[in-house]
């Protein structure tokens, strides 16, 4: 089968747990939920029919390299074609440049279904888009006039670069060469590596931003700049012309998104390529984060994205398939596998985790949204640093739990999932990447304890978990029997991340080692007790609505299934934070 884009789904968790029905009341959206449903609508006709199909033919085909050429798979290039012109790849970008500037949470959800068809096809797009915020918030006026216009309407591609052979989570190790030209411009020597969509035909130029150092810059992150370096330079009246010194010397084989070609890139062969400084010298790692925050949303979404594709998938093939003997059947005839007890947990901690995941991104895309357009200036920075605290999480939470959904697929096909033909093996091999790269989830787990925690003194995250103490608070109150014992399960995750979040401010700057030992399982317990209030606020959502997409009784009961089955590590998760540090710490693996 090939995906269906959930789309009631998507709009019912993008306006009630991620609350963009609440950001709009507080003024912070003016699009009505018939535009909303309508961009939602057409953007799931779009995943489903044009970009799904071409999934298989991806993975099948790869990106063949010859003489410097990159040829996508057969199809891509229409469809490619076809998704610019209708405006997708603009979608949030600002609309004096040719965007159409609507909310980064619509174009979240969008971005999922992009990588629910094809997280190989996605994942081009959300370097692009990328590329255009950086472009837009740090370019000289010039550079956005020749650059952001045909990068917002997907006619050109943007690549984002950071990764040498010595320099990947560690960037300040980093060694390309810039030097100053007479002219303003820069001469840009070097290596790249793991550059994704590096060299490719689906577009007439390829804008590349790179990370470079200049001769006289300070050592590490103080001294490196970012360039924008064009694949082709721009004739007078701003069309490619000739070609710069910037080339794919080769393409990686790979475990997954074989569509996507990964390249080794070379700068310099004839004595240096012309690059465009964006921001300052010595100011890139600014620009980046720019970029590379974004991105990890996106990848985050990335997780949901084959998280959800891994359980449709799963869920229609264990109705179909028949096996053994369940309760009430007669003795003659095998049941659905979806009757076996284990089958059903498999199918249940898929939906909870990827719908969770899910919330946690979508809430993160609001958060951003509410730092930019909220009514004052007090609301804005409360939201910028929720943004800035949930971005790790939507990044690695959701990843991690995208390979282990994609990993559950695998097994509710029994054997036919570990053979190519079901599809099922392609997601659990697309899916391992995104945990890698766009800073590895460890490095994200380290991000969220030693520098978000500690955001304006512990009080944004200590807000944070206030907002999920409310949570707990109103399934409490419901008193509805059909939460079973998700109030309390829920209150004692909350409590433990609480508990987690304390001891790790007493430790980040006393004893960085113990903190950062725990920054793993804590970066799980805080996606697992968010998730599942998120969860248990869409459910509440559901019973006060009748709305067509509510679906009250099953959202309930994945909320209690979550609480009382995945909610239940927390306890375990903060023991191994505050307990399991020193053993860490001391471990012989030198
Ligand atoms: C398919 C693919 C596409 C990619 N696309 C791009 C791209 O478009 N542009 C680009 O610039 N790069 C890209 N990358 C590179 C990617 O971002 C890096 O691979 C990633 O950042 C990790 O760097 P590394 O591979 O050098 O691993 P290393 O940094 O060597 O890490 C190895 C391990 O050590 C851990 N580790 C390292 N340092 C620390 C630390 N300080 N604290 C805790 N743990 C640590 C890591 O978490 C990891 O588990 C891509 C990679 C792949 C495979």
């Amino acid at each position: 089968m090939t995906y269906q884009a959930p789309v009631s789904d998507i709009a019912f968790a993008l306006k009630h747990a991620a609350r963009f029905s609440a950001a709009r009341e507080d003024g912070v959206y003016d699009l009505t939920d018939d535009l909303l449903h309508a961009v939602l609508e057409e953007a799931g006709k779009f995943a489903s029919n044009v970009i799904a199909p071409l999934n298989r033919v991806g993975d099948q085909h790869g990106t063949p390299f010859k003489d410097g050429v990159v040829t996508t798979p057969p199809g891509w290039k229409e469809a490619y074609r076809g998704w610019a012109e209708a405006g997708w790849n603009g979608l949030s970008s600002p609309a004096d440049w040719g965007g159409q500037g609507l909310p980064h949470a619509v174009n979240a959800a969008c971005i999922e279904m992009w990588n629910s068809a094809s997280m190989a096809f996605g994942i081009g797009p959300v370097l692009t888009m990328a590329a255009v915020n950086a472009l837009a918030l740090h370019g000289a006026d010039e550079l956005k006039q020749k650059y952001l216009p045909k990068l917002i309407s997907g006619e050109w591609m943007g690549t984002m670069q950071l990764t040498e052979p010595q320099a990947g989570s560690d960037v300040g190790a980093l060694r390309t060469k810039a030097e100053r030209a007479a002219d303003g411009s820069y001469r840009i020597t070097g290596q790249k590596i793991f550059i994704t969509y590096g060299e490719h035909d689906l577009t007439d130029n390829i804008i590349h931003f790179v990370l470079a150092r200049l001769p006289d810059a300070p050592p590490g992150t103080r001294g490196i700049s970012l360039f924008l370096v064009p694949k082709f330079l721009l004739n007078a009246d701003g069309s490619p012309g000739e070609r710069n010194d910037a080339r794919a010397h080769s393409l990686e084989h790979k475990l997954g998104i074989h569509a996507s070609p990964t390249c080794t890139m070379v700068y310099g062969d004839q004595g240096g390529a012309v690059g465009y400084l964006v921001g300052e010298e010595n100011r890139g790692m600014a620009c980046m984060f720019t970029m590379m925050n974004e991105a990890r949303l996106a990848v985050g979404l990335q997780g949901v994205a084959i998280a959800e594709t891994a359980t449709q998938q799963a869920m229609q093939y264990a109705r179909e398939r028949r096996q053994g003997r369940a309760a009430g059947t007669p003795a003659t005839q095998s049941a659905p596998i979806t009757a076996h007890p284990d089958v059903r947990r498999m199918l249940m901690t898929m939906r909870g985790l990827t719908r969770a995941a899910r919330a946690i991104c979508y809430a993160t895309a609001v958060a951003i949204d509410r730092s930019r357009a909220a009514a004052n200036e007090k609301a804005r920075t409360a939201a910028h640093e929720r943004a800035s605290l949930l971005t790790p999480v939507a990044k690695a939470f959701s990843t991690d739990i995208g390979s282990e959904v994609a990993s559950l697929g695998v097994q509710v096909h029994g054997g036919m999932g570990f053979i190519e033909e079901t599809g099922a093996a392609q997601h659990y091999r697309d899916a391992r990447i995104a945990q890698i790269y766009e800073g590895t989830n460890g490095i994200q787990a380290v991000d969220l304890v030693m520098r978000k925690l500690p955001l304006a003194g512990g009080a944004a995250v200590g807000a944070y978990i206030d907002d999920l103490r409310k949570s707990v608070a109103a399934v409490n109150a419901a008193n509805d029997p059909a939460f079973g014992a998700a109030g309390a399960r829920l209150g004692e995750a909350v409590e433990h991340l609480a508990r987690a979040t304390t001891w790790l401010l007493s430790k980040v700057e006393r004893e960085p080692d113990a903190a950062l030992a725990g920054a793993t399982p804590y970066l799980r317990l805080f996606g697992v007790a968010a998730g599942g209030c998120m969860l248990a606020d869409e459910a509440l959502a559901a019973l006060r609505l009748a709305d067509g997409g509510a679906d009250a009784p099953s959202r309930v009961a994945l909320a209690r299934f979550f609480a009382e089955n995945i909610a239940t590590a927390a306890g375990g998760l903060a023991t191994s934070v505050t307990d399991g540090a020193a053993s860490i710490v001391a471990a012989d693996v030198a």
